[in-house]
Order: C-alpha cells, then sequence, then structure tokens
C-alpha cells in the first residue's frame, strides 16, 4: 500500500514566508513506548531565554501506550531546547522527559535516573560518542534503493561506497547532516555501511547527560527529514536475515584519567569493570541484539565477553591509536542500534565509575519490563 504523499513543498513554501507576527513555534518531542519519538506544536509569545521558561505541557498517554486511559495525562517536562531546522527563525524544538500524575518519572523516561548518575559523576567528566547506525526502507517497506523482489550484489563495494549502485540515499543523508549542524548538535561524522542502504552518523564526544539528549535529538531529525523523501528510518540490530550486516551503536567512552598521559591503566581497568558485568549490561543494550551478536560480520558473541586491541571482532575495541599513546578511550561494540542511550551511558558510568545510591540502571530496566 502506498503513503500518501504530504509533502508538498512547492505550495507550503508560500505560507512559510507568511511573517508569524511575533509567536514562536516549539515542537515539543518525546521518547514513546516503542523506543519512537512523538511530538506536538506549542505556540509560544516570545523566545524563551532559559529552559525555565518553557511552560509544563502534556499530553495522552493512552494513545501511545505511556498511560491507561482511565488516567492518561502524561506530563511533558522541558529540559532542553534547540533551534528548529525545519521552521527556522526564533522556532524550537524542545526536547521534555515524560512524567506520571503522581509525580513519578514516566516508565519510558530513562533520562531522569541517567541525569542523576551523570550528575554524581560529573567530576569525573565522563565523555561518550555514539556510532548510529542505521538502514532505510521504502514506503513499501522494500530495503530503499533495492532491486525489487531481488538483492542488490554481495557486500564487499557499500562501505563508504562512492559511485552510483555502490550508495544509496546521499541526498537524504547530507540534508539530515546539515539539520544535525543547524540544531547545534556535536555530530562528528557520517559513512555509508556495510550492507546497501544502511548508513552511521557519529554523535560526540558529548559529556554525560548530553550525550543521550544529542542523539535522541539526532534520531528525530533524521527520522523528519525521512518523511520528506518519503523514507523510513530503522533502527532494527538485524533488519533483514541472512549475510548482510546488522545495524548497532558502538559505544565510545573516556573518563578525563584516561584521556590524560598513563589513562590506559584506567581503560584496562573499566574493561575488567565491564567484563564482570557483562550480562547485565546485555540486558540494556538493546532488544533483538542476539539476531545481530552472532561473532559474524565484525560482531563479538553475545554469550560471552571479550576485548582487544584493533579487534572489530570483541565485545570491546581499545583503538590503535589509543594502545599506541597509552590513554585515549574504548569502545563497546555491543550496543545494537535500538539502545535507549540513557540506559546504555548510564549504566555505562555506573559499572566503570560506580552507582550512586538512589539511582541503579538494573532495576530502572526492571522498572520498565515490569507489565
Ligand atoms: P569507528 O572507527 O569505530 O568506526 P568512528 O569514527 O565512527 O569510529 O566513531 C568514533 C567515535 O568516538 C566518535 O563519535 C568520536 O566522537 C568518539 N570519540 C573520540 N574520542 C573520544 C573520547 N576521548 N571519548 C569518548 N568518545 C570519543
Ligand atoms: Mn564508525
Ligand atoms: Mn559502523
Ligand atoms: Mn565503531
Amino acid at each position: 500500500m502506498s503513503v500518501p504523499n504530504t509533502e508538498q513543498t512547492a505550495i507550503l513554501q508560500k505560507y512559510l514566508d507568511l511573517p508569524q507576527r511575533g509567536k514562536v513555534l516549539a515542537e515539543y518531542i518525546w521518547i514513546d513506548a516503542d523506543g519512537g519519538m512523538r511530538s506536538k506544536t506549542k505556540t509560544l509569545d516570545k523566545k524563551p531565554s532559559s529552559v525555565e521558561d518553557l511552560p509544563e505541557w502534556n499530553f495522552d498517554g493512552s494513545s501511545t501506550g505511556q498511560a491507561p486511559g482511565h488516567d492518561s495525562d502524561v506530563y511533558l517536562r522541558p529540559v532542553k531546547f534547540y533551534p528548529c531546522p525545519f521552521r527556522r527563525g526564533d522556532n524550537l524544538i524542545v526536547l521534555a522527559e515524560c512524567w506520571n500524575n503522581d509525580g513519578t518519572p514516566n516508565k519510558f523516561n530513562h533520562r531522569h535516573e541517567c541525569a542523576k548518575l551523570m550528575k554524581a559523576h560529573e567530576e569525573e567528566s565522563v565523555w561518550f560518542g555514539l556510532e548510529q547506525e542505521y538502514t532505510l526502507f521504502d514506503q513499501y517497506d522494500q530495503v530503499y534503493a533495492w532491486p525489487k523482489g531481488g538483492f542488490p550484489a554481495p557486500q564487499g563495494p557499500y562501505y563508504c561506497g562512492v559511485g552510483t549502485g555502490k550508495v544509496y540515499a546521499r541526498d537524504l543523508i547530507e540534508a539530515h547532516y546539515r539539520a544535525c549542524l543547524y540544531a547545534g548538535i556535536n555530530i562528528s561524522g557520517i559513512n555509508a555501511e556495510v550492507m546497501p542502504s544502511q548508513w552511521e552518523f557519529q554523535v560526540g564526544p558529548c559529556q554525560g547527560i548530553d550525550m543521550g539528549d544529542e542523539l535522541w535529538l539526532a534520531r528525530y531529525l533524521l527520522m523528519k527529514v525521512g518523511e520528506e523523501f518519503g523514507v523510513k528510518v530503522s533502527l532494527h540490530p538485524k533488519p533483514l536475515k541472512g549475510d548482510w550486516n546488522g545495524a548497532g551503536c558502538h559505544t565510545n567512552v573516556s573518563t578525563k584519567v584516561m584521556r590524560q598521559e598513563g589513562g590506559m591503566k584506567y581503560i584496562e581497568d573499566a574493561i575488567s569493570k565491564l567484563a564482570k558485568r557483562h550480562k547485565e549490561h546485555m540486558l540494556l543494550y538493546g532488544a533483538d541484539n542476539e539476531q545481530r551478536l552472532t561473532g559474524r560480520h565484525e560482531t563479538a558473541s553475545i554469550e560471552s565477553f571479550s576485548s582487544g586491541v584493533a579487534n572489530r571482532g570483541a565485545s570491546v575495541r581499545i583503538p590503535r591509536s589509543v594502545a599506541k599513546e597509552g590513554y585515549g578511550y574504548f569502545e563497546d561494540r555491543r550496543p545494537a542500534s535500538n539502545i535507549d542511550p540513557y540506559l546504555v551511558t548510564g549504566i555505562m558510568v555506573e559499572t566503570i565509575c560506580g552507582s550512586i545510591p538512589d539511582a541503579d540502571m538494573a532495576k530502572e530496566y526492571a522498572r520498565e519490563s515490569s507489565d
């Protein structure tokens, strides 16, 4: 079934040029029950100067699977705002946390606990860099630009590919890149991936809670740009069975001491702590990740923890350049493309820097999984 085209951009332009008479459009965005995003727009009388100026808002949580029908209000508490690359001018995108009527965080709001952990470990100055891999599909749920009813030639020419037939959807990817830069996201690069129509963007280094915030915003922008191109974005870790690469969200990590001379000792210490909590981490590293972590296609097996210098078949990799210099960062290759970055950066800090009494990412996950 075809998706109707709702993007008559040539006609729309006439209206976009109309003055807004001082009003500001704020697109409130939040994370839903399925790891997707929702949004709605509020008209503001003036541009806010800080997040405190933004009003709390709400939505019908029974329509998003985030609340029962008899107590359906979920509250949106603004935490950050960014310039909107779609509406431009003074218009904004507002990232909001979801809260229940009884004053508790909504069960899909993992930002709240993560922020507490990040705050408690501010001194350690934890930096993250996330590599978001994703796969594009067309309106008919075929992998974007793949031959109808068939397959493209086997993997090989597509990773960082250049040239017709080797790379698809570069226009969409370029548009997303610019949108991220406009919004102020610390996007550090993009590349075409091993499977055709699979791509990656990297965000980071970002400190603490900014990592989750910026990754979610970058995902939102990608889905929005996709609307205009009529292209669907999939974050599934193994979108196609068979000899096609899966999609991950490699998580690069460093603390202040790891980034200083002699930092390797702290990197090794962190890796040995990660080895001891492999199972707990895997619970938070994305649904269906067992389909991806097979030990093939540049992955390690989900069953056991491994690490190594320059080894892309290990759970955790120390980049060659880091080993050479003796300090820097490490890469956790286990997280799937569909992770909630708040859960992953949260448990990472908890494991390598230590927990704080009232924040526990494993319990946080249990809260989400119950019922
Ligand atoms: P790969 O070689 O695994 O494909 P990428 O270049 O795609 O690596 O991604 C590397 C990521 O690591 C980037 O997001 C970058 O911002 C991040 N990064 C670089 N240095 C650090 C650091 N010291 N701490 C945390 N992340 C870092
Ligand atoms: Mn990469
Ligand atoms: Mn990659
Ligand atoms: Mn990587």
